[in-house]
């Protein structure tokens, strides 16, 4: 983990005051070196001198790093790239005395996260596909508090018995069963899908849905689901925008895009993730070092 936070802060550092100098170039390979040891780094860094004096400074008391250890106890799996990095940018930024620049001023990090098909079931679904009584088990926590990717997948069977299999249930069971789809998934199934929001609905074709203990019918519930953020209020405060708008997200990198029409949805108990689905993704070649942005339009 050391190494990460030191290649990390050698990234947010070359944002700051080394923007302007001749050896910029250096700042790419050094990252790089952020996949050796710590004690590696350190010996490079010492090698190009006193231009680098500061990032010496922060990576030689990196043990003493509130952040890092801050880090390290609150978290029982690996946080999210991009929460790690808006934390060591806001306290790089404040050693540095630097101005902080707005991304960082942001109560919250924008976590970016590509929503591969899935369903959500009721727990009626639950008992007709696996048993009276199941209880759906946790296969991999969500960003968002409470949500989790559960161990059980389900077969989706389209018209023309082409069928979707290993489809993942999200957990917990919800009062309405709803199948999303990419619009690849659905060409590939041969259905027409409209684009909604989570939970509408109304008037969208149904599937059969296979388990092991059982098939159960929805007569609707398979839409593609609309792109959008899930805010805290405080979120939105920041981006000064209300439940039902619309944001941009501009996504950088080789492939960058900007997605239009991105669904505000603002909740007390949401964290501030955007939400897209694998044609999206794959679209701009989302990765957890592409940058984004979210613009209020
Ligand atoms: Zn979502």
């Amino acid at each position: 983990m050391a190494h990460y936070f030191v290649g990390l802060i050698c990234h947010v550092m070359a944002e700051t005051s080394f923007k302007n100098f001749q050896n910029q170039p250096l700042i790419e390979p050094l990252i790089h070196i952020s996949a050796l040891k710590a004690d590696h780094m350190r010996d490079k860094l010492k090698e190009v001198g006193r231009l680098w004096k500061k990032y010496l400074d922060l990576i030689m008391d990196l043990e003493d790093f509130e952040l890092y250890k801050t880090i390290m106890s609150s978290q029982t799996s690996q946080p999210h790239r991009a929460v790690v990095e808006h934390w060591v940018r806001q306290a790089v930024y404040q050693r540095m005395g630097q101005p902080v620049p707005q991304v960082a001023q942001a109560p919250n990090p924008l976590v970016v996260n590509i929503s591969a098909r899935h369903c959500h079931l009721t727990q009626e679904a639950v008992d007709a596909l696996f048993g009276a009584g199941h209880q759906l088990s946790v296969h991999k926590w969500l960003y968002q508090d409470g949500q989790f990717a559960a161990k059980e997948t389900i077969t989706l069977v389209g018209p023309r018995s082409r069928v979707i299999s290993n489809l993942r249930i999200l957990g917990p069971c919800r009062s309405l069963n709803q199948v999303e789809l990419a619009y690849t998934d659905a060409v590939a199934l041969g259905f027409d899908i409209p684009l909604r929001s989570s939970g509408d609905i109304a008037q969208t074709p149904g599937a059969m849905l296979m388990g092991p203990n059982g098939f159960f019918e929805m007569d609707s519930g398979v839409i593609r689901a609309l792109r959008h953020v899930h805010m805290h209020p405080e979120d939105a405060r920041f981006y000064q925008v209300s439940a039902g708008d619309f944001m941009t997200m501009k996504v950088g990198g080789a492939c960058g895009v900007q997605f239009e029409q991105m669904l505000v949805r603002v909740d007390p108990s949401f964290k501030l993730e955007v939400h897209i689905d694998t044609d999206e993704g794959n679209a701009c070649n989302l990765l957890p070092t592409t940058s984004c942005e979210l613009i209020k339009v």
